[in-house]
């Protein structure tokens, strides 16, 4: 029997569930779903975050208490963002597609506002959007809200965060007083309380245990590692765990590209998520991490809000978010549906006070764990390796090779040919760059032994940076073009001394990847340059340029990117053997200048 059918819902619903492989409800839906069902009308407040059920813990009540003999749009759902609104849109109209009278419309921003008001001109019982979206939609009367008996505020610390509370406000003022309301929310902060306490009436409440959650489906942990240090180790924790699928959180638009151009370099497959990406970019790289044609997303916060990925193996923050609560929300995209997952910080050695805030203030309880080794790496490689070679099913055209060969390596014993085998490997088998020192850094201080190791890196590291301010005389940029507009590096420079009016000797050292380029103005010719770009679009792009002030440690030196790379392992671990997947020294792909117009 389906554990759904004891909750009140009808046999139709339970059969559909049955069908989407919902068998037992999650804590959330147990607790929420006979509690709306059996209370209606009531006000009410589900503490949960996303992955814990809570779409359908409101969804699925939402569905039975709708008339659906009555035409007029009955609920309305708001999302924080697109991708959620989206994803709960579909849910429910997989949830009544037995019920050809309910229709489930979703409206939001970034999209064709006209294609809107004609589909929302057919009978909608449920509207689900995004804030701003739907007040555009009341204000030209494409949406009447004068029937709505319930409203859903989903994700409701998320819209507070993006700042949709006027919005809010606003749109309730539009519902009739006796209409019910319900919060979903990961967190509790004042501004949840204050709307709690204005729009709700003696609120019914479920709270999922964060607590209860974490400890059994995520695991939290951190490494203490200096700040030029955490993307090497995190290629160590990739390199050892092959079938790792993550998340990297990064706090910068811009630290989110380099990061993800960088790893993308060395062969890894990886992509950024952020706000400067259009809407058509952002759904194609969630397209292609859904479809594992890559491995790591590394996103902002923003961008990741909404995203529904279930089997993420690993969350990663490569800074810990400034809101603690946002950590929730992070984590909260690992360990969903039951499955178990892992939150893996890395941290630099001042901040282990913020773990200590964390554990406290979200009630879960961390545990610091070493950056992997380079001996570990090399063991897995050899030991990945000689499984490969077991595993491996002789291919006939293997029969082929030796036979003609003539015996040729007759003459050597097993082991000398063995030998000879593994040092044709040693590219993929060895660490090969001199990064063998010890990531790990000591809470609080210094480094943890293998000092020398250390020396000889952060001597390394020093060669390779510059000065923030660029080379001698110059001032060095980020712009957020790139070869995905079609830009090859003559084109670049033509483009910005064209759009500056400096000359084009003024602009060198141009490190392109594909969303981003860093480069060097002379200072001559560089005042008021980034003034130059105001109000330029590229692509339907806004183009930003900005100082690149943070400089030296990621600036942009793409496959020597920190000197921190190991050949080899990588690639052939996580792109099948691929090199470096682009070279900008050799990019010839793009057709147009790309140039940029004024909006
Ligand atoms: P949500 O927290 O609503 O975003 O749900 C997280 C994911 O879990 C969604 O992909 C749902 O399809 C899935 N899910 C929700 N409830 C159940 C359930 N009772 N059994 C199996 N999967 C579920």
């Amino acid at each position: 029997m389906n554990n759904f059918s004891k909750l009140g819902l009808s046999a139709g619903v339970v059969e559909v569930l049955d069908q989407m492989g919902f068998e037992n409800p999650t804590p959330v839906q147990q607790q929420a779903i006979p509690m709306l069902l059996e209370n209606n009308p009531t006000d009410f407040i589900g503490l949960a975050q996303t992955g814990t059920g809570k779409t359908a813990a409101f969804g699925l009540p939402l569905i039975e208490l709708i008339d659906v003999d009555n035409r007029a749009t009955q609920a309305l759902i708001m999302a924080p963002t697109r991708e959620l609104g989206q994803q709960t849109a579909a849910q429910l109209k997989e949830f009544a597609k037995n019920n050809k009278k309910l229709n489930v419309e979703v409206v939001y921003g970034g999209a064709n506002i006209v294609n809107q008001i004609k589909a929302l001109k057919k009978p909608t019982q449920i509207i689900v959007a995004t804030p701003g979206r739907l007040l555009d939609l009341i204000k030209r009367k494409a949406v009447s809200l004068t029937n709505v008996r319930y409203v859903v505020l989903d994700e409701a610390d998320e819209m507070l965060n993006m700042g949709f509370k006027e919005d809010i406000d606003e749109i309730l003022s539009h519902t009739l007083e006796d209409r019910v309301t319900w919060l979903f929310s990961a967190t509790m902060p004042k501004e949840i309380r204050r709307i709690i306490k204005k729009y709700m009436d003696a609120p019914l409440e479920v709270a999922i245990n964060t607590e209860q959650k974490s400890n059994t489906d995520i695991t939290h942990q951190y490494v203490v590692t200096k700040g030029a240090n955490k993307v090497p180790a995190l290629r160590r924790f990739m390199d050892l765990q092959p079938e790792m699928r993550a998340i990297l959180f990064c706090r910068t638009k811009r630290e989110t590209q380099q990061i993800a151009d960088d790893l993308s370099n060395l062969g890894y497959g990886v992509e950024a998520l952020h706000g400067d990406l259009s809407q058509a970019q952002r759904d194609a790289v969630m397209k292609r991490f859904k479809t594992r044609a890559m491995q790591l997303l590394v996103a902002t916060d923003v961008a990741a809000r909404g995203i529904d990925v279930n089997d993420l193996t690993h969350v990663m923050h490569h800074q810990l978010p400034d809101q603690l609560e946002s950590y929730t929300h992070r984590s909260g995209r690992t360990g969903r549906a039951g499955k178990k997952g892992i939150s893996l910080a890395f941290i630099n050695p001042r901040e282990g006070r913020r773990i200590t805030e964390l554990e406290k203030r979200i009630k879960i309880t961390f545990e610091k764990i070493e950056v992997p080794t380079v001996e570990e790496l090399k063991a897995s490689r050899i030991n990945n390796w000689a499984n490969l070679i077991l595993n491996t099913e002789v291919d006939e055209q293997a029969n082929d090779i030796l036979y003609s060969l003539h015996g040729k390596f007759a003459h050597l014993s097993e082991n000398d040919l063995l030998k000879r085998l593994i040092t044709t490997q040693l590219d993929h088998l060895l660490i090969q760059d001199g990064n063998e020192g010890d990531l790990n850094e000591l809470q609080g201080g210094n480094r943890r032994g293998d000092s020398d190791g250390g020396s000889r890196r952060d001597r390394r590291d020093r060669g390779d940076r510059r000065s923030s301010s660029g080379s001698a005389g110059k001032n060095r940029y980020f712009i957020n073009i790139g070869t995905i507009d079609g830009m090859t590096i003559p084109d670049f420079v033509h483009y910005i001394s064209d759009t500056a009016g400096i000359k084009r000797n003024d602009v060198g050292d141009i490190s392109m990847q594909k969303t981003s380029t860093f480069f060097d103005v002379d200072t001559d010719g560089g005042s008021g340059f980034e003034d130059k770009f105001k109000g330029l679009e590229i692509e339907g792009r806004s183009i930003r340029v900005n100082r690149d002030d943070e400089g030296p440690k990621r600036s942009s030196r793409g496959n020597s990117g920190g000197g921190s790379g190991y050949s080899g392992g990588a690639r052939k671990r996580s792109g099948g053997g691929r090199g470096p997947k682009r070279d900008y020294r050799g990019a010839r792909g793009g057709s147009s200048r790309g140039g940029g117009r004024r909006r």
